[in-house]
């Protein structure tokens, strides 16, 4: 007759959740035999325990049974140890499921092995997720990367390894990720992580959208980046690390950059264009104004241009236009502005610059325009100019009109020449 105790703990184990097996400690062939199984095991392989009972463990395992997590399991109870691990068993229905299994062997009041207890839990469902997270975060073709609170790479996907060019993920997970990428900036400065906006989102709890920076990669190379971050929370709500998303950006920055020259400069000639020009101007006056510096506006046309389409065909005419920009851009400047007016007319705006000033600059590109030949066969070119000095109390439309007047005057006394106005003389 079972003791009281002996009874409770039967009754504990039968109704326990966890599926729970007791084997014979034989582990010699035929090997050991189930001696019980309670009914949450029966439930979870689908035999009943008279077919368990009796039969080896084997019963349950099948083609997808790891046999080297057999082996380890072996070796470690054979030694009297602890196992945890897990393996692919089989239902009666020939059904795989993901087995964990704890283990422990029962010794008796002279500490031999008589038994052994495994306790199992199915964890399929929780693997099959794991499973799908894995396969999803390698499938994605933003690279991905994850941060503890110390900044150390946790995790690390496929394509972040190959935006970065890392072979391993192993190599990489626990190094300091701002360290690893992020630890200069794009001109070679140093870059502190306390002010990496990644560290930021740590520090705040807040995410960190399209943010676009430089990631170093293992070569040493730039990688332009858009980057997501968004805090990760533990079980308890504090926040755990970050993760971020990123991608390559530098196609898209080739294709901005393009676009943002495409949209201020001419096409024919590559000169500033008048979209561009007339924003400057604004900025330029204002800051001319506000610094009490001189600013200076030139107006050139090539003198008798249609000739020159007329006798030799437009296309050389716009080889001279271009010719034209290049000659000019060598002789001017860095703060200097040269833009495409018109169709052969071009502004020239020269900050920090007075009337004066302005009148010498015309004057030795005049010059030097009618001592250069523009393309072969062509005749010598010349060109007239206007100019003025801006003035702050005016509008700058004002000073437009003045230097293009200072232009008509220059083209009415014989052109190759250059006439300035001053913002005095107009009226
Ligand atoms: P002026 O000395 O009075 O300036 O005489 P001009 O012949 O240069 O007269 P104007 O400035 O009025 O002529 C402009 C000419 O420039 C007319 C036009 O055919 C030509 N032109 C304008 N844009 C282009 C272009 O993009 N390519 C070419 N090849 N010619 C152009
Ligand atoms: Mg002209
Ligand atoms: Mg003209």
């Amino acid at each position: 007759m079972p003791s009281l105790e002996d009874r409770v703990f039967r009754q504990a184990i039968d109704q326990t959740f966890n599926a729970v097996l007791v084997t014979t400690a034989e582990l010699d062939p035929p090997g050991p035999q189930i001696v019980y199984v309670n009914p949450a095991l029966c439930e979870q392989t689908g035999y009943t325990a008279d077919e368990l009972i009796g039969a080896t463990p084997r019963i349950l395992q099948g083609p997808k049974t790891d046999r080297a997590v057999l082996r380890r399991l072996r070796a470690t109870i054979s030694k009297g140890g602890f196992f945890e691990g897990q393996a692919i068993n089989y239902r009666k229905d020939g059904t795989p499921y993901l087995v964990h299994w704890n283990i422990s062997p029962v010794l008796d009041t002279q500490q031999r092995i008589t038994h052994y207890i495994s306790v199992q839990s199915d964890i399929t469902e929780q693997k099959q997720f794991q499973h799908l997270n894995e396969q999803l975060m390698a499938s994605l073709g933003e690279g991905v990367f994850g941060i503890d609170r110390q900044g150390r790479l946790t995790l690390i996907n496929r394509a972040a390894m190959d935006l970065l060019g890392h072979e391993s993920e192993q190599d990489l997970l626990g190094l300091n990720a701002h360290e690893l990428m992020h630890a200069r900036h794009p001109d070679g400065s140093h870059y502190p992580e306390a002010e990496c906006p990644i560290n930021d989102v740590m520090q705040t709890d807040e995410p960190l959208e399209a943010w676009r920076d430089t990631f170093f990669r293992a070569d040493g190379q730039p990688l332009p980046v858009e980057s997501y971050a968004t805090p990760l929370h533990g079980v308890f709500g504090e926040t755990e690390g970050v993760v971020v998303i990123f991608r390559d950006i530098s196609d898209q920055l080739a294709l901005e950059a393009g676009l943002e020259h495409a949209a201020n400069h001419d096409r024919l000639t590559g000169a500033f264009n008048r979209h561009f020009f007339d924003r400057l101007v604004e900025k330029e006056c204002a800051r001319s104004a506000r610094q009490g510096e001189p600013l200076s506006l030139l107006i050139l046309d090539i003198d008798h241009f249609k000739r020159i389409n007329d006798d030799h065909g437009h296309l050389a005419g716009d080889e001279v236009l271009r010719q034209l920009v290049q000659h000019i851009t060598a002789r001017i400047r860095e703060a200097d502005v040269l833009t495409r007016w018109g169709g052969e007319e071009f502004a020239l705006l020269l900050p920090d610059t007075s009337l004066e000033g302005a009148r010498t600059v015309a004057e030795s590109l005049r010059a030097s325009v009618a001592a250069e030949t523009f393309g072969s066969g062509l005749p010598r070119l010349t060109v007239s100019a206007g100019g003025t000095r801006f003035d702050p109390d005016e509008s700058p439309k004002a000073a437009f009109r003045r230097a293009d007047q200072a232009l008509y005057q220059a083209k009415q006394s014989g052109r190759n020449r250059v006439c300035m106005a001053d913002p005095g003389q107009s009226g």
